[in-house]
């Protein structure tokens, strides 16, 4: 989405806020701009009050905060490949701590508001394990993968009705999914509480005919395809959240997101550390002596020319700037580090071998040995 506000600026709190702090910003918000304060422009209300909720919803989580925190709302929308149709299993929990619109509805009605039979729920979370190769995860990808997941019914939208049914209102509670009861306390004293209805679930409505194509759940289970951006310089165990992928709500509940864990596979030449690429380069020990113009490979197959001085000791680290990963939090790169590894040739011709001790002669000792705490 386009010019979405920063989700802190949205609270109006800092980067660093506390739970506490966060919790308490987004009561004042929502009070203030839920829809049922704020009949005359209820609209602009409602836009406010989302806003507020996903700013909420995203940095009250640890996770989705950090992920925040790290992409944006810029964030990479997803990618692919790994293991189809596995890997991935809902967490419906990381949502329940929070208290939600439950809690925040009645929080400003003074009770449950009587046309809602019970409050909405947002969908499950889904998580995804994807494997990229080293090359994906330096240059970015665009990966499409299947993924089994609970999606709305298309023939009941949800409603889990059969469509043309009649759906009543349930009789016992009156469509509010609670019935009121009065329990006697101490010397008769009455308090009154209140259950969920056991004749519609808390449904608020008796369906006549339940929806024969998803047998009156609402939801069917389906596989559904899938694409996600993966960015350039994304690192082992990030995550790439597509937003709305998650499973449905109920009762009008936002849907829940799709994580996608990114899993590296590691490269035969390549290592990383941080943004920087690493790798060993051998060189004979004549390039090291003399000095010579090496290849150096890049991430990607490309090459790049690089010249090592005369007298080059082996384990000597050398950098190309800028041609490590892309950070993903700004707009500059790592390095590429390569440390050049002298080869010691285990056969020789008897040409080379006779120029060598040509070379030997001259060379006669061996070098002094090193005394540690001058050298290191
Ligand atoms: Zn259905
Ligand atoms: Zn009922």
């Amino acid at each position: 989405m386009a010019n979405k506000r920063d989700y802190y600026e949205v609270l109006g709190v800092n980067k660093s806020a506390t739970d506490d702090e966060l919790k308490k910003a987004y009561r004042q918000l929502a009070k203030k701009y839920h829809p049922d304060a704020n009949i005359d422009n209820k609209k602009e209300a409602e836009a406010k009050f989302k806003e507020v909720s996903e700013a909420y919803e995203v940095l009250s989580d640890k996770q989705k905060r950090t992920m925040y925190d790290q992409f944006g709302h810029n964030g990479p929308q997803g990618f692919g490949g790994g293991n189809p149709g596995g890997g991935h299993y809902s967490y419906s929990s990381v949502y329940e701590d929070l208290g939600g619109f439950d809690d925040i509805f009645s929080f400003f009605t003074g009770g449950r508001n009587p046309n809602r039979a019970s409050s909405a729920r947002r969908g499950a979370d889904l998580r995804y394990n994807m494997e990229i190769s080293f090359e994906d995860a330096y240059f970015g990808v665009e990966k499409e993968f299947v993924i089994n997941k609970n999606v709305q019914c298309e023939t009941c939208h949800g409603t889990k009705a059969k469509p043309g049914s009649s759906v009543e209102t349930c009789s016992m509670c009156g469509g509010t999914g609670q019935i009121k009861q009065n329990v006697t306390i101490l010397m008769g004293m009455q308090m009154q509480t209140t259950k969920t209805c056991p004749n519609c679930n808390g449904e608020g409505k008796k369906i006549k005919e339940p929806c024969p194509d998803c047998k009156g759940k609402g939801q069917v289970r389906k596989q559904v395809k899938i694409s996600v951006k993966i960015p350039a310089g994304i690192d082992e165990g990030q995550m790439v959240a597509i937003r709305g992928e998650g499973e449905p709500g109920e009762k009008g509940g936002p849907k829940g997101d799709l994580y996608i864990v990114v899993h590296i596979k590691s490269s035969n030449i390549f290592t990383r550390k941080g943004d920087h690429v690493l790798c060993d380069i051998p060189i004979t020990f004549t390039q090291a002596t003399l000095g010579a113009e090496i290849e150096v490979p890049l991430v990607g197959g490309e090459k790049e020319k690089y010249k090592i001085p005369e007298g080059t000791q082996t384990g000597t680290k050398h950098t190309l700037r800028g041609k490590g990963f892309k950070n993903t939090r700004g707009s500059w790169n790592g390095d590429l580090i390569f440390t050049v590894v002298v080869q010691t040739p285990k056969k020789l011709s008897p040409e080379q071998r006779k120029i060598l001790l040509e070379l030997a002669k001259t060379m006669n000792e061996q070098p002094p040995i090193k005394k540690k705490g001058i050298f290191g």
